[in-house]
């Protein structure tokens, strides 16, 4: 890292984040780029409270989970399926909306990074084999240069009051207001198990 100009800022962020990701995976590092940049657009420091919002599920939320405190855990992280690769921040406001960073991948900047350009395409032509180092030496040297950023407002998350109330399907207690369709989400639209008779 340190003989593509990472500086240690960064390779500590990329460190941390490849060890609890438990791989170098490109949109891990991509991510650490992201997070780096955002918090630097906000002005704000690793510790600060936080909120994020990843667009895609893959590899990416690990990054501000790590370098921004932001987890799915505490609630700062929102993961949402809509398959761009871009990350928004923002902080703790006791407004109903906040302003915040999203720093996206910018395809029109791709095209100066071949070997980004394929990998991020899906496109045949990338070989993890024969490629995956090309790649990553890529990253390392222009994470940042391949990122687009916009100014953006966000909602703030208020906590919501909740009564408990049985699941007339199963029985089990949830938040009354996690009621969906007159019944708990396992057993409606969010169901992924069937039980094993023993
Ligand atoms: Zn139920």
């Amino acid at each position: 890292m340190q003989t593509c100009g990472v500086n240690e800022r960064l390779r500590d962020y990329i460190t941390r984040c490849v060890a609890f990701h438990t791989s170098p995976a490109p949109g891990l590092i991509i991510g650490a780029f992201m997070t780096d940049y955002a918090l630097e657009l906000l002005g704000a420091v690793p510790g600060e409270k936080l909120f994020a919002v990843c667009e895609t599920p893959k590899c990416l939320p690990d990054a501000p989970q790590v370098i921004a405190n932001c987890t799915t855990g505490n609630n700062r992280l929102k993961v949402l399926p809509i398959g761009k690769f871009a990350l928004t921040v923002n902080r703790a406001s006791d407004n109903p909306t906040s302003e915040g960073v999203r720093v996206y991948i910018d395809r029109e900047k791709l095209k100066k990074f071949p070997v980004i350009d394929i990998w991020y395409a899906n496109n045949p032509k990338f070989d993890k084999h024969s490629m995956g180092l090309l790649l990553q030496e890529e990253i390392f040297r222009n994470g940042r240069d391949i990122l687009s950023t916009e100014r953006v407002r966000v909602p703030v998350r208020q906590k919501q009051k909740w009564k408990p109330v049985d699941c007339p399907s199963c029985g089990e207690s949830i938040p009354d207001y996690m009621i969906l369709d007159g019944k708990c989400g396992a057993c409606g639209s969010m169901n992924y198990y069937e039980k094993i008779d023993k």
